[in-house]
């Protein structure tokens, strides 16, 4: 752009370290840059483009941005505090065209695929309110592609975003700080595997059988378990020292908690050779979803049956769920017991 404007490229790089490392939010604030460059670049393009309208803050210290696209769309993102690093949940796309029957995100059906542009922008919202605009990240951030949307679905746009945000001139988020969780999008997992510098893997399981998985997350019609556990296994066989690659498990109670599911889910996993570990996720009630949490002494029980397969296997701890800001619960609800707290730029 810059030489299309007949300026020299050290602008450039000039304009993206503004924007990608001190995550600055207009070109007004890039003061050193001459008044009339700033003048023409507003003209010509913009730096930011959503919008916060509501931030609310849970009591475990998990934040959750409720923003709008330009054109009037919702995007959630959660930011949650972690001993050691901070994590980040994303949204790919607004609302999500799959219908997960735990999920409060499926009621709002696809409203649009995000840009690369959107995906990056929610990092630098998220990170200027914890930490100032241009502040440093004192403890450092990791990356997860779980928040609205079918990431898979989304993928050119992830992946270009990755890309930007891996920039050492930028925020410097290496893909192997990011995890992509995916419902099940097959021909996106065996591409994955042949990209050299690739996010993390999380794959939704939900159910240990098809019946159960084609009524819990209908994508299994299309790719049933069979299909998908045998792509998960050609990627797998690309992983490389360090890498990780988990299933995730939603404990639904009575629905897939079962001492016969859990068997069920270790032969499974078994059967195709899969070493990957798995995170059992007790659901997060959201109305009008017709599930409850499993109790936590059958998540235990469900755990204590995978290990004793071979399977390794975790309790997940939910985070924000009074903000409506855990697994599944994303469906740009405004909580009502919590006032918005700022309104953010
Ligand atoms: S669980 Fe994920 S893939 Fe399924 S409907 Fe919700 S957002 Fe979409």
């Amino acid at each position: 752009m810059m030489e299309e404007m007949g300026l020299p490229s050290y602008r450039g790089r000039q304009i993206f370290a503004a924007v990608q490392h001190r995550r600055l939010r207009s070109f007004e604030e890039m003061t050193d840059l001459p008044k009339d460059l700033r003048a023409r670049l507003n003209e010509r393009a913009q730096v930011a483009t959503l919008t916060v309208e509501s931030r609310y803050i849970s009591e475990d210290g998990t934040r959750r941005y409720l923003m709008k696209t330009h054109d009037g769309l919702p995007v959630e993102t959660v930011f949650i505090p972690e001993e050691r690093r901070d994590t980040i949940c994303f949204s790919s796309q607004s609302g999500c065209p799959l219908q997960c029957s735990f999920c409060l995100t499926a009621k709002l059906g696809l409203l649009r695929t995000l840009t690369a542009g959107e995906i990056v922008e929610q990092i630098h919202i998220a990170l200027n309110d914890a930490y100032g605009e241009g502040g440093p990240t004192p403890r450092g951030t990791n990356l997860v592609a779980m928040g609205a949307g079918e990431p898979f679905l989304a993928f050119e746009p992830l992946m270009k975003a990755l890309r930007i945000m891996a920039d050492p001139a930028g925020l410097y988020i290496v893909p192997n700080r990011v995890t992509v969780s995916t419902a099940g999008i097959v021909p996106r997992i065996k591409e994955l595997a042949s990209v050299p510098d690739r996010p993390h893997l999380a794959i939704s399981l939900a159910a240990p059988t098809d019946e159960l998985r084609n009524e819990l997350m209908p994508i299994n019609k299309r790719w049933p378990l069979e299909e998908l556990l045998g792509a998960c296994k050609e990627f797998e066989r690309s992983l490389k020292p360090g890498e990780r690659f988990t299933f995730e498990y939603v404990m639904l109670d009575g629905v897939n908690d079962s001492e016969e599911q859990a068997r069920q889910l270790a032969n499974l996993l078994n059967r195709h050779d899969l070493r990957a570990k798995v995170n059992l996720i007790p659901h997060n009630p959201a109305d009008p979803l017709p599930y409850r949490p499993s109790p936590p002494e059958r998540v235990e029980r469900f755990r204590q049956i995978l290990e004793s397969k071979g399977v390794h296997a975790f309790v997940r701890r939910p985070r924000g769920r009074d903000i409506y800001a855990a697994c599944g619960q994303l469906a740009a609800r405004r909580t009502t017991n919590m006032p918005a707290l700022a309104q953010l730029r």
